[in-house]
């Protein structure tokens, strides 16, 4: 229904001022999460993000702030300021205030939504604790359906309104999400990077086709399709080729938002290609792309693209390596595969170090093999004193893998001092063949 160029389906928040839509939307995207996009002129006033609600991307849109614009009455303001928002959405969320009640703009509101033939969610905010599911009744009198009872500050009910909000989305001809959770071979790839760093032109070339139009202005992306296909070792799904798009719908702070919107991706992605433009080698951006995904728990490779239009091959590749020395060595042993999309040329090694790396990141170690190595470990290098007592380290386990997780128990084990974590995790990507993958260490204290 949405009139972009965009198949993310659109959910707008609406209602009057102080409702909690902001709160709401904050709670929806998951604060930690939140990309709000604040470019003038391209979304005035309105905040937007892109996120996952039971596996589907949405955009998510708060109208709060909206109304301050117009004079006229209050509903007045509110209606011609919603107007354009509603203009856009599959489903609109229509926010109560459960506390203060039922107003006449709320019911006047409730009117014009009605009639809006779109799809609508009533939800009574500030329904929190004893009582709140009781003051949330007093909204069925809008004849918009069963209201349903949140609290945005509380976190009460959020997973009952995603529920909903899910069930009112499009329908979708691509393959299902669970149909794909299914297929456990699926490789779940993200390609992210700069704008013009070559992302759909390396797409295009894998795919073997021209699916996505590629052009010289930065983010031009049009008619993205999530991708998926095969090859000899099994089937991989292009994540968030939408946060591709959404890019190009926005031209101004192009490159904030490339990192913002890239944590989509990320969270559906198993595997990161980092595409550079190596004639401008690995730069700040890059660097927090890459460190997001670390801090995500995802494998990363580095395609080191634009090759053919580089000189000094030797040069442009000790750049790259000394700046992922200095700035990212939580991934240290990171794969580079140096390619040009353009051409093709060094794309065929591109999926082999993905794969690579999908099975380092799978890879769980025996707590056997595990603690032989560890004992050794130890023993190369006494543990430190802390507090004029020394660490006693007893065992360790590899809970899970995806990204590869170690615990270790021990007398004070969660003073470890960082160095020699640093220590312990670089001898475990070396003794277990795990570069390019983020660890997690847990240190669990024993009596
Ligand atoms: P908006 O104007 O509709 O975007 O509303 P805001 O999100 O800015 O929230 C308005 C006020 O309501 C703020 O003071 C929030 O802290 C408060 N608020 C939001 N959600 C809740 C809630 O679930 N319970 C309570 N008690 N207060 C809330
Ligand atoms: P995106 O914004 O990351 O999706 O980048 P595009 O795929 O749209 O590419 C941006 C520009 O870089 C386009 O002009 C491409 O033709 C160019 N480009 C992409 N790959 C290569 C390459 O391997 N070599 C050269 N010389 N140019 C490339």
């Amino acid at each position: 229904m949405s009139d972009r160029g965009d198949s993310l389906p659109v959910v707008a928040i609406l209602g009057r001022p102080n409702v909690g839509k902001s709160s709401l939307f904050n709670r929806l995207v998951g604060r930690r999460l939140a990309i709000v996009d604040d470019t003038p002129g391209v979304t005035r006033d309105r905040k937007e993000a892109e996120t996952q609600l039971g596996g589907r991307d949405i955009l998510l849109v708060d109208t709060a702030g909206l109304e301050e614009a117009a004079p006229e009455s209050l509903f007045g303001r509110m209606r011609a300021s919603s107007e354009a928002a509603l203009e856009q959405a599959d489903v609109a969320i229509f926010v109560v205030d459960a506390r203060s009640g039922i107003t006449a703009s709320d019911r006047a509101f409730a009117n014009w939504l009605r009639r809006a033939r779109r799809p609508v969610i009533l939800v009574a905010n500030k329904a929190e604790g004893r009582g709140g599911a009781a003051n949330a009744m007093e909204a069925y009198e809008l004849g918009l359906g069963d209201p349903i009872a949140v609290s945005a500050e509380h976190n009460e009910g959020i997973a009952g309104l995603m529920d909903a909000i899910v069930e009112h989305l499009p329908e979708v001809d691509a393959p299902s999400e669970t149909e794909e959770e299914e297929d456990e071979k699926l490789l779940r790839l993200a390609i992210l990077g700069r704008p013009n760093a070559g992302k759909s032109t390396l797409l295009n070339t894998l795919l073997g086709e021209e699916r996505m139009i590629t052009g010289p202005e930065p983010g031009l992306t049009r008619d993205a399709v999530a991708a998926k296909w095969q090859d000899e070792q099994g089937p991989i799904r292009i994540v968030d080729t939408a946060g591709m798009r959404k890019r190009a719908r926005i031209n101004a702070k192009l490159e904030g938002l490339s990192v913002a919107s890239s944590i989509n991706a990320l969270r559906e992605a198993e595997v990161v290609i980092l595409v550079l433009d190596a004639l401008l080698g690995l730069e700040e951006q890059d660097i927090r792309i890459a460190r997001l995904a670390e801090r995500e728990g995802r494998a990363m490779v580095i395609a080191l693209n634009k090759w053919d239009a580089i000189e000094d091959r030797a040069a442009a590749r000790s750049r790259v390596a000394d700046t992922l020395e200095t700035s990212l060595n939580q991934l240290r042993g990171l794969e580079v595969v140096t390619i040009s999309a353009a051409t093709g040329a060094g794309v065929d090694k591109l999926l082999p170090a993905v794969r690579r790396t999908h099975e380092r990141w799978n890879r769980r170690v025996g707590t056997g093999a595990l603690n032989r190595w560890f004992g050794n470990m130890l023993e190369r290098h006494q543990l430190p004193l802390v507090e004029g007592r020394r660490l006693k380290l007893r065992y360790i386990t590899m809970p899970k893998a995806r990204p590869p997780t170690l615990t270790i128990f021990g007398t004070r084990a969660e003073q470890l001092p960082q160095e020699y974590q640093r220590y312990l995790l670089n001898g475990f990507r070396e003794e277990f063949d795990m570069p390019g993958v983020p660890i997690r260490l847990q240190l669990r204290g024993t009596e």
